[in-house]
């Protein structure tokens, strides 16, 4: 089906052809010709890259009363990023459409100005949670005539804790309207807000078929985490014409790679939370127009960019919550082009790929870190590829020629080239001339994982099966903003006992590992067996046994 066969009218159809979009992707055949002819909820599993803005934006405006100066359709979405992002697409699709009106509300801008925009009267509302409830409790906007609620990025609301605000809203807007909610994931509390304020929802489920996902190519090299940046540097390096974005869990985390990036030559810069909404612009601009190469970048910080071309997301880290990877691995093999995504993981993060996998429906592939050799040999035939293929401008050049030819006149050809290379070159070459190998070979780290998908290799890990130490697992992590000394003090507190050496600590997110002596496992067990952390009750059991009493619980589940 073409967009002119779902019946939509010539100006739309002129503005979308001016975009390129040529053939309707999977999500928008689903959606428009649906929403066209129906009045009813809709429920879409769809990520990032697949053409959703344009799936739920253009019947929107198909349907639109240009009379009614009251807003007939609200778009939520998780960022002020997304909200702009929204607006300015809308605004494209809507260029032959005359006198639209849509305001953008989010946080961090002034209220007032956005309340004056919505008294002068708007069709659409493309809004984040808070400042949108924020201006309903005020009663600054009419909700009478909405029409539409579109959710957009569900699921990314809820991580970002919006969803006693999502309730409010969805309380406060007439139950006439359609609500079509869009999400890449669709956890259990996304299936409640369905059930909750959805009058059997039409559902669509992208699967496979999108033109995110079908074009990305998902790889992960392995290195100790000492190493993470290194193999940051060498995939940089290895990839001459690198666009891409590198995603890091914390803000300090990515100030910090694009600092050193930086001070090491490239054209990186950061992208995070503690900037101002006018040095985001900066930053996004700046690499939207290519000047610098490599953002880096929070998840929250990236979301609604859309920024053409990526060849490269970098996982410098897997994020926390692993439905996330969906949402950056999106960000490229858009509209069509070819992308990779590639992780950056240790030893123990092997298991968690397996689970991305699962939600991606693809195998990572594994990829061997390059050597200074080959980076060195790519890095040279680049360059000498672009020597190859410059366009001379003879006439600009023409007046230097002669005096260049006569100061180079005793140097023969041979000599020029290894002198030309050389200047270009030298960094590289310096740089990695005793670069070592920093792989963890793949066969040996499969080896390595016990049967239960935990390292068992390493020197840490080593430890937990020596036969004087007891490895335990505890159900406090990363995710409660503990560090290793905080751990180590809650099990002096809780055990009463200053004296045990507690080695091996391995941080993960919502859990951790650590060894103690074996004469000191009853007292951890006893001590341990109704702690609770913050309000919340401890699980801590022998790190072999978890397997098992896992197994337990979850066949109990099941009966
Ligand atoms: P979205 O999922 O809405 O963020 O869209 C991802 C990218 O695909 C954006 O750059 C859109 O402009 C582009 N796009 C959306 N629909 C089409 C289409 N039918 N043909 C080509 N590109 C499209």
């Amino acid at each position: 089906m073409t967009f002119k066969e779902m019946g939509l009218n010539p100006q739309i159809l002129k503005a979308i052809k001016e975009l390129g979009f040529e053939n309707p992707t999977q999500i928008q055949k689903e959606t428009i010709p649906f929403v066209l002819k129906n009045d009813r909820d809709l429920k879409a599993l769809a990520q990032t890259g697949t053409g959703k803005t344009a799936a739920f934006g253009l019947p929107i405006l198909e349907k639109l009363n240009m009379k009614e100066k009251n807003p007939q359709v609200i778009i939520l979405c998780p960022t002020r990023e997304l909200c702009v992002q929204i607006t300015s697409d809308l605004t494209k699709y809507a260029k032959y459409l005359s006198h639209i009106q849509i305001a953008s509300i989010y946080g961090g801008a002034n209220i007032e100005t956005q309340i004056r925009k919505l008294k002068q009267g708007v069709h659409i509302i493309t809004a984040t949670p808070g400042r949108m409830l924020d201006i309903i409790k005020r009663k600054k906007v009419d909700l009478s005539k909405i029409k539409t609620l579109v959710l957009d990025e569900a699921d990314e609301m809820l991580n970002m804790g919006f969803k006693d605000e999502l309730d409010a809203i969805l309380e406060k807007i007439p139950e006439t309207k359609n609500t079509h909610l869009f999400s890449a994931t669709m956890p259990k509390e996304i299936d409640a807000i369905a059930k909750k304020y959805m009058h059997e929802p039409y559902e669509v489920t992208i699967g496979k078929k999108n033109i995110g996902a079908e074009n990305v190519s998902h790889e992960y090299y392995m290195v100790h985490s000492k190493d993470r940046y290194l193999a940051l540097k060498r995939i940089v390096d290895v990839n001459t014409q690198i666009y891409g974005i590198i995603f890091c869990r914390t803000r300090k985390e990515t100030k910090d790679i694009a600092d050193y990036l930086i001070t090491d030559g490239y054209r990186a810069d950061a992208l995070h939370g503690d900037l101002s909404q006018a040095q985001r612009e900066i930053v996004t601009d700046k690499f939207r127009n290519k000047h610098i190469q490599l953002l880096v970048a929070t998840d929250v910080a990236a979301r609604g960019l859309d920024i053409k071309d990526l060849t490269h997301i970098i996982n410098y880290n897997l994020p926390d919550e692993i439905e996330l990877y969906t949402h950056r691995s999106g960000r490229t093999g858009r509209a069509g082009k070819q992308g990779s995504s590639i992780a950056i993981i240790n030893i123990k993060e092997k298991n968690l790929l397996k689970k991305i996998e699962r939600i991606i429906d693809k195998k990572f592939i594994y990829k061997p870190v390059p050597t200074g050799k080959e980076i060195c040999e790519k890095q040279l035939f680049y360059l000498i590829d672009k020597m190859q293929n410059v366009k001379i401008d003879e006439e600009k050049i023409s007046s230097f020629l002669e005096s260049i030819y006569q100061k180079l006149e005793n140097l023969s050809k041979e000599e020029v080239i290894k002198r030309f290379v050389s200047v270009e070159f030298n960094r590289f070459l310096e740089y990695y001339k005793d670069a070592k190998d920093i792989n963890i070979p793949e066969t040996n780290n499969e080896k390595s994982y016990s049967k239960n998908g935990r390292d068992t290799r390493g020197p840490k890990a080593n430890l937990s099966f020596s036969k004087n130490l007891t490895r335990f697992f505890i159900s406090v992590g990363r995710k409660d903003k503990i560090k290793n000394t905080d751990l180590i003090n809650f099990i002096y507190k809780t055990t009463k006992v200053k004296n045990i050496k507690i080695t091996g600590i391995d941080l993960m997110g919502t859990y951790s590992f650590f060894n103690v002596d074996k004469s000191f496992s009853n007292t951890i067990l006893n001590s341990f067996n109704n702690a609770e952390y913050k309000g919340r009750k401890i699980i801590i059991e022998p790190a072999e046994e978890l397997e098992t009493s896992q197994n337990r619980k979850r066949k109990r589940r099941r009966k």
